[in-house]
Parts: structure tokens; sequence; C-alpha cells
């Protein structure tokens, strides 16, 4: 394929920083993952940061931290990547799932409300491609309600609602390092917070559930193996050094798509940007009104052009079918974005040309008579 749909964007110093650390000989719990957190840390502005093998892993503790388990349960959106959900399955708590806005794909809070019950312990928001959820209202409800709130900002690093960075707005909230995200350590990722108590257990359930500061091999509770190796953290220190630039070369390509796609809203709704919101652009979706989704997808593809669906609605996979009874219908909006959401290639290295030609090749494919 000429043209992938996502790539990660490395340099010569995520060269030089990873083969410091292969020379160093010290390739995991060493000073380079120390050093990432506390300047993660320091570019979200969170007291503490505690870096983990996978977003995944991140959402696990975080729950965790969050004392959630067994009977609990835990509001989130249907419209997100199965981890958020899973990781709410990993602790023993059933995922409430509540339908999003269709204009901005994040949970709607107008339905949260009425999926309270007794046993609602939090909600996991999630950030949707790159864009905050409608975090006063959120936050509102959470409060007068007592719940807390976690934050998967997996798809949204450096992203602003009103002026204030995503992963400040719970208890704790959790960023990714896959890949395709803002920045990338391969695999990996980092969980946030002001609590000091939910940063040491993060610590702890990440290493094996080690005592810190305790005698080697002193296990104090069942944890896990959810660190992040030395080369991994050498490599997210570069990636963090050029992280504006990372997110404003994405920003940038969106802007081209926005620019070429604009004027034929009625065949492909280019993303919308909340006002006061600053987002960063994780993937960039359009969502297709008029043709068979799979035929575009196949003729993009003769055309070089790698296309996705993103992403399929949570509560229609089969196992959370079969777990708790969801059938389509059940959360209409997710499900129509679902149905109708196409990633297009977004990768730093894309020139506004290839943008251009992208643009044009689908929309001579949106229009064409059959
Ligand atoms: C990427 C992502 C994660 C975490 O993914 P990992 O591959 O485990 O790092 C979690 N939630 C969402 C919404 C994501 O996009």
């Amino acid at each position: 394929m000429k043209y992938p749909i996502a790539k990660p964007y490395i340099g010569k110093k995520e060269e030089k920083y990873v083969l410091e650390v292969l020379r160093s000989g010290v390739l995991s719990m060493g000073l380079k993952t120390e050093k990432f957190e506390k300047k993660f840390a320091e570019f979200i502005g969170a007291k503490y940061a505690c870096a983990v093998s996978s977003g995944t892993a991140g959402l696990h503790l975080a729950l965790i931290s969050a004392g959630i388990g067994k009977g609990d349960e835990v509001i989130t959106t249907p419209f997100s990547f199965v981890a958020s959900a899973n990781a709410i399955l990993y602790v023993g708590a059933k995922p409430v799932f509540v339908d999003i806005d269709p204009e901005t794909y994040n949970i709607d809070p107008e339905k949260i409300e009425k999926k309270i019950t007794k046993k609602t312990k939090a909600i996991l928001v999630v950030h949707i491609f790159g864009q905050s959820a409608d975090m006063n209202s959120i936050v509102k409800i959470a409060k007068k309600r007592n719940l807390k709130i976690i934050e998967d900002a997996c798809e949204s690093l450096g992203a602003k609602y009103r002026g204030k960075n995503v992963g400040m707005f719970g208890e704790s909230a959790v960023f990714a390092f896959y890949p395709n995200k803002q920045m990338t350590t391969g695999e990996g990722g980092m969980v946030v917070t002001n609590d000091k108590k939910v940063y040491e257990l993060c610590r702890s359930l990440r290493n094996q559930g080690r005592l810190e500061n305790a005698q080697w091999l002193d296990h104090v509770r069942l944890g896990y193996n959810y660190r992040l190796d030395e080369m991994s953290a050498a490599l997210g220190i570069a990636q963090l050094e050029k992280i504006k630039f990372l997110i404003s070369e994405k920003q940038k390509i969106a802007g081209w798509y926005d620019k070429y796609l604009s004027a034929y809203r009625n065949l492909a709704q280019v993303p919308i940007v909340v006002p006061g919101n600053v987002h960063t652009r994780f993937i960039y979706v359009v969502l297709i009104r008029n043709k068979n989704r799979n035929q575009v997808i196949k003729r993009l593809s003769r055309c070089g052009i790698t296309a996705k669906p993103y992403f399929p609605s949570i509560h229609l996979f089969k196992f959370y079918r079969a777990s708790f009874g969801y059938r389509p219908g059940d959360f209409p909006a997710s499900e129509l974005v679902s149905n109708k959401a196409l990633a297009l290639p977004f990768y730093i290295g894309l020139k506004e040309q290839d943008v251009r030609h992208i643009c044009k090749i689908l929309i001579k494919i949106l229009t064409a008579n059959s």
C-alpha cells in the first residue's frame, strides 16, 4: 500500500537514546523510566506519573487503585477501543454503557444520570480520537452523585478542555504509547494522578505487588508485571521532547483533510472540533453518508489507500452480547457512527499533495454511480 493508515515518527534522537540504554546494560527498572515519568508528569501538569507496559495495563491498575471490584458498576462509552471496557471486566466490575453524542463521538453527559445505580462507583471517561469529552457536565454529575472519574486519555495526549489538559479531571488518567498514538514507546502506557496513594499503589501493582523501598521480593499484594522497560522509556523520552511538533504536524494534516473534504459534507462528514477544545488528532475519521463502506474501503485499497472502520461499538462484540445480552439498537448513536466511520491515512510525512490526492479519490468513489 502506498498510503498506510498510521506510521510512527522516529528520528535520530530516538535511535541515540535507545542505543544508550542497550549499551548501558540496564534494561529494566532504571533511571530512564524515572526520567520519562518525571517529564511526562510535568507535561500533563500532574504530581505523579507511573509508567506501565501498555495503556490497557494502565487502565487495569487505575481501576484497582480506585477500589473498584466485584459487584461494582462503571459508566463508560460503547464507542471506544475495546480495552476501555475490558479493563472494567478485569476487576470484576460491570461496564454500563451510555450512548454517545453523534457529533463529537464522546459520551453524552445527558444520558449518564439515568444509568447511575447504587452500585455505580465511577465514570470511565474516554476522550475519543484526540478530543476531550464534555468535562464540565461530567464532573458536575460525578460530584453530585459521589462518583470517581477515571480518564481514558489513551487517544488524546495533549488535548485540552477549556484550557485544562485532559488527564487532570479525575482521580487518575491513563495514556498509551502504541505506535499509532500521538507519541510511541512501541508498547507502553502511563497512569497520572495527583493522589499519592493511587500513585504508590500503581507502582506496587505494576511490580508484582512489591512494597516500595522494601526488602527484595517482599510481595504484599497480588500484583502484575506491568513494568515498562528501559528501551521503551528512552524512546518515550525522545518522543516527549518533540511532542509539540508531533501534535502540531498531525493537526496540520487534519487541517488539509478538512480543507479538501469540507465542501462534501453530504458525502463524508469531517470531524467536529468543539469550541474551547484543543483537538490533538489521534486518527482522521470521516462518516461515509451514502455508500457501502466496505465497497469504499475496497476501492480505496485498489488505489493504494488504506482505510479502516474505526471503531466497532463494544457492546456488539460477541462476548459482550453473550455476557450482557446487548443487541443492535441498544446504543443507536454509537452504532450509527460505528457503521459509517472510516479512518483515512494519517501520519507525519503525508504532504498536502498526498492528502489532496487521497481526498480526490475518496470523493470520486463516493460520487460514482454504483
Ligand atoms: C490505545 C487505547 C488504549 C490502550 O491501548 P494499548 O494498546 O493497551 O496501549 C486504551 N483505550 C483506548 C481508547 C485506546 O485508544
